[in-house]
């Protein structure tokens, strides 16, 4: 059954077309770190190196990364009493990628009144429907000073180990400073995105002129502000960005209207739907934001995103749309022809559609005919990172802006003088790459440490299979810690703090009930695990990670989900039903599945 006129036939082999030109053997390994190929590239540029003497001491919570995981997990923690909470944090501030991600035109891509946690604890109005980095981060630094969180904070520190000791009950934490102490609790809040990576081309480190990662902007270099002044020192400058991901589609048209001349690097075109920002009208927030409203947002954005008919879109965002218009499609058949099959037709039909008015787009702003062909995206909206902006297509009509579209094959090499595409020498003063951040490699890996947890066994041993955790958030084996992050949980990537906020709320709930009672350690049973982890198990997926799709992260770079990282899925029954559950397991009181021990 189909509701669209669009000859879905011939558009699917078109993206199957495009995805075979961009598919590589080597998947994730074509990729590199920073460190190693140039050191000064991985380097802090935002704050001062600051010496202090390593501590020795014991806090009751040491939390790992400084991001908003760390954040709302101390300012949640700090409410239900505990005073002593250690943020370890490898950037000289709060932040975590809102402290490394300074490029011009960072703005989140999700509604502000969802995206920025703790709007009501801390009574901030976003200024803007989609707020811009510094507001952003001006969030974080809020939540630190309102909860206290620079009082026992380690910035520029990196943990080296994390090892459980029996006798003392405690988490004994190692770090890059030749920090010493123990922590009754740990937490990980290490991020799916903190490792930068560049492509792994031949000659990267020959270049002789300027480049760094959109991670570390050079703003000495460039001129500017992060909060907007122009980039006033590349008047005089030829600028190649490698990427064209949500990166680039923030920055070029910063570079475009700065830039001598802009020679913008791509492989895969981004889909780049309207973005319509707006100030938000303080009358209008004043009208909504009554006791409990973030949550009713972040409910209702959750409600939008999941099967059903929500009465309301409070959200209105650009993901919320897909799933306006999957529904009216659906409101088109009578109420007895509703089923999982029609919904996901109608999904497909309004995705196509979607797809078509994008790639329509392109032509209603792209003065150049063959520029504007190269920048349609030719795959479904979810097989890649949706992107919204209203001046990045417009960018390219700029006359010093040139688009290099390398159809899926990349940049080949780089030399001392410049960037070799399709076979040809790009000669430029500066390189910026835009090429995102480490995504298919092992957790422990990422994080830089492995856990040891009971009985000496690693972290990265437990999980060698596949990850293994109760809720997404602890592992058996590994008392009184827990993991910050989507998988095994609700899995809501349009919204990853929704998913850091629950979280927050479940480790606060655990702290408090084993403080009151005098508990010592708290783990999940091994059954406990097991039942969850084939739970996970048993769901068929997510839409996203097709091989179907053209090659990226959201697929493991074209070859699909393993056994391995299907451990990585969320609840079967979506983000909604996890959301429904982990609430019903607090208020219950019973911490069904976990296990209290006193000392
Ligand atoms: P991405 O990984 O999305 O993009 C990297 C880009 O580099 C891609 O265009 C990729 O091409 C390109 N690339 C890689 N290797 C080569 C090569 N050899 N030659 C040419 N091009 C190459 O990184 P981003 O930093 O853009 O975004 C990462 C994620 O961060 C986003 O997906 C999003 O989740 C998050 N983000 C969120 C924002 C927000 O909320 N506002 C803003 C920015 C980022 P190809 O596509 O072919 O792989």
């Amino acid at each position: 059954m189909t509701t669209t006129t669009l000859d879905k036939a011939a558009i699917q082999k078109k993206y199957l077309e495009e995805r075979d030109k961009r598919l590589r053997e080597d998947g994730n390994a074509q990729y590199q770190r920073l460190e190693g190929v140039f050191d000064d590239l991985a380097a802090d540029p935002y704050t001062p190196w600051k010496e202090r003497d390593p501590v020795t001491d014991h806090v009751t919570f040491a939390f790992i990364g400084g991001g908003f995981a760390g954040l709302v997990v101390g300012a949640r923690l700090k409410e239900a009493g505990i005073s002593d909470v250690r943020i370890i944090e490898k950037g000289g501030d709060f932040g975590g990628t809102w402290y490394w991600n300074r490029y011009p035109g960072a703005q989140c891509d999700t509604a502000s009144m969802i995206y920025l946690p703790l709007l009501e604890e801390t009574g901030h109005m976003p200024t803007e429907k989609y707020a811009h980095a510094p507001e952003i981060r001006g969030q974080c630094v809020r939540i630190a000073n309102q909860f206290n969180l620079y009082e026992h904070a380690l910035f520029h520190t990196e943990v080296t180990d994390l090892e459980w000791q029996e006798t003392e009950q405690r988490w004994r934490v190692r770090t890059s400073r030749g920090d010493d102490f123990t922590a009754k609790y740990v937490g990980m809040g290490t991020g799916p995105l903190h490792v930068a990576k560049l492509p792994g081309i031949e000659g990267i480190d020959s270049f002789k002129g300027k480049a760094f990662h959109t991670s570390r902007w050079d703003y000495d270099y460039t001129g500017g502000t992060p909060d907007g002044g122009a980039l006033d020192k590349l008047s005089d400058k030829r600028v190649a960005i490698i990427g064209t991901g949500a990166t680039a589609v923030q920055c070029v048209p910063h570079l475009a209207s700065a830039t001598k001349e802009l020679l913008v690097f791509q492989r895969t075109p981004s889909s780049v739907d309207v973005r319509d920002n707006h100030p938000i009208d303080p009358e209008w927030f004043e009208s909504i934001a009554t006791p409990g409203w973030q949550q009713r947002w972040f409910d209702n954005f959750v409600e939008n995103q999941s099967q059903g008919m929500p009465a309301e879109d409070l959200v209105m965002d650009g993901w919320t749309e897909l799933s306006r218009r999957i529904r009216e499609k659906v409101l088109t058949l009578p109420p007895s022809e509703w089923n999982p099959e029609t919904m996901m037709a109608a999904f497909e039909d309004a995705d196509f559609e979607k797809m078509d008015e994008i790639r329509a787009r392109v032509d209603t702003i792209v003065k150049d005919e063959d520029t504007a062909q190269d920048l349609k995206a030719w795959y479904r909206q979810l097989c890649k990172r949706p992107c919204f902006h209203d001046a990045y297509l417009q960018a390219f009509n700029e006359p010093g802006t040139r688009l290099i579209h390398t159809d899926g094959k990349g940049v080949e090499r780089i030399t001392e003088t410049g960037v070799v595409a399709n076979g040809e020498l790009h000669e430029v003063d500066c390189i910026i790459y835009a090429s995102g951040f480490e995504v298919g490699s092992e957790y422990t890996e990422r994080a830089g440490f492995d856990l040891t947890g009971r009985d000496g066994q690693k972290l990265s041993e437990h999980w060698s299979e596949g990850m293994r955790t109760l809720h997404g958030l602890q592992s058996h084996g590994f008392p009184n810690a827990f993991i910050v992050q989507p998988s095994q949980a609700a899995n809501l990537i349009s919204n990853v703090p929704h998913n850091i906020v629950d979280h927050a709320n479940t480790i606060s709930t655990i702290v408090a009930h084993a403080e009151a009672e005098g508990y010592a350690e708290v783990e999940p049973t091994s059954e406990a695990e097991t039942a969850w982890v084939d739970l996970v198990l048993s769901g068929s997926g997510m839409m996203i990670g097709s091989t179907e799709c053209t090659p990226g992260y959201y697929n493991n770079e074209g070859q699909g989900l393993t056994e391995k990282n299907r451990h990585g899925l969320g609840h079967p029954a979506g983000a909604r039903a996890f959301f429904q559950h982990i609430d019903k397991w607090r208020s219950s009181g019973e911490f069904k599945g976990l296990e209290f021990r006193k000392a």
